[in-house]
């Protein structure tokens, strides 16, 4: 095991040679898993989107989710994806939702589309500033203020299936620990039963973060969220706006690659199927998948770790 130290100075498990190997060939439990789309631009990333939700419902998802642009931004878009994925599949669809933009009687009348739809499963979200990440963010003067109104209020609505966001590294307006957890079971007590991380690059930051999770006594399942983003650069650009460290192998790994996206790709379901199965020896069972729509990536990062594609995805089967 190698320690390094990060923009928090705390020690990081950084994965030895032969991790991978090791975990996966101590599994033999079931993986489950998940995957986040976003709504396609224009009819052509919509074709692409969709023959990648075929071929990921393959690997029989435990659901599938699709996110809500900034400020409501993709609002009917996000709405078309996630009826549609409910209409012509077998896969269970989630819809994000945020606060941002909208009073409560406009978000109130989107959740009840959803319910008419099918869709029972809602990924309730407060949002980014209006201005965008880093900005000041003032609450809708009649809307939902955060995640944990919005929970509430989704319940009010109907009885949905609700998950919401964790950081395992901190919210960035988050004051310290306390704040952060309490603001977790807030949300829970309003009726999220689930959690899904931001995306993070050391399996410690997880595993610490759930064992602060449990200590607090938060008990719903806490899914890591594992991003596929070969765009190292963009990656950092995002990282450093909300406070995620990436480690310095990371960094060796990727930043002589600029001009071979083609290798990036490749190490990108490498790194990423490689915490998956640091965290999956650690006892973790469920990843959720940042998938940026790039179905081949994601495709390939569960090869890696085990999950196989189904003719009949009503059952799984997994490589241990
Ligand atoms: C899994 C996942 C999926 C996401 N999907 C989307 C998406 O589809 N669209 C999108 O726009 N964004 C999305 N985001 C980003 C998210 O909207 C931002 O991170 C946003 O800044 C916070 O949203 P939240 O739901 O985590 O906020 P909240 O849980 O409401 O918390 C945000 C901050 O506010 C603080 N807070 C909470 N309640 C109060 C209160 N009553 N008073 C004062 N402070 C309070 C919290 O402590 C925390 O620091 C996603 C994030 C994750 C992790």
């Amino acid at each position: 095991m190698i320690i390094e130290e990060t923009r928090n100075n705390r020690d990081v498990y950084r994965p030895a040679p032969g991790t991978l190997a090791r975990a996966s060939a101590g599994g033999g439990k079931n993986i489950n898993i998940s995957f986040e789309f976003f709504p396609p631009k224009t009819e052509k990333m919509g074709e692409k989107l969709w023959s990648a939700i075929q071929k990921l419902e393959s690997l029989n998802p435990d659901f599938v989710s699709v996110t809500y642009g900034a400020g409501g931004s993709t609002r009917e878009r996000t709405h078309q994806t996630v009826a549609r994925i409910a209409r012509e599949t077998n896969l269970s669809a989630a819809a994000h939702l945020t606060c941002v933009g909208s009073d409560k009687a406009e978000i109130d009348e989107i959740a009840r589309a959803y319910w008419q739809a099918g869709v029972r499963h809602i990924v309730a979200l407060r949002g980014d500033p209006v201005g965008g990440l880093g900005a000041p963010y003032v609450p809708h003067e009649n809307g939902y203020a955060y995640g944990s109104d919005l929970v509430a209020g989704l319940k009010d609505v109907a009885d949905f299936e609700i998950s919401v966001s964790a950081y395992p590294e901190l919210h960035p307006e988050s004051l310290n620990w306390d704040d952060e957890l309490d603001n977790l079971k807030r949300k829970i007590d309003a009726g999220a039963t689930r959690a899904i991380t931001q995306f993070f690059f050391s399996a410690d930051t997880f595993l610490r973060y759930q064992d602060k999770a449990l200590d607090a006594g938060i008990k719903i399942p806490i899914i890591p969220g594992l991003m596929l983003q070969p765009n190292y650069r963009g990656l950092c650009r995002i990282s450093k706006l909300c406070y995620i460290s990436i480690p310095d192998w990371y960094h060796n790994l990727f930043d002589p690659l600029d001009d071979d996206p083609q290798t990036r790709l490749l190490l990108t379901a490498s790194t990423a199927a490689d915490l998956a199965a640091q965290l999956r020896a650690q006892g973790v069972e469920h990843f959720h998948f940042y998938t940026l729509n790039k179905a081949d990536l994601a495709f390939t990062t569960c090869q890696i770790l085990g999950v196989k594609a189904q003719t009949n995805p009503q059952q799984k089967i997994i490589a241990s």
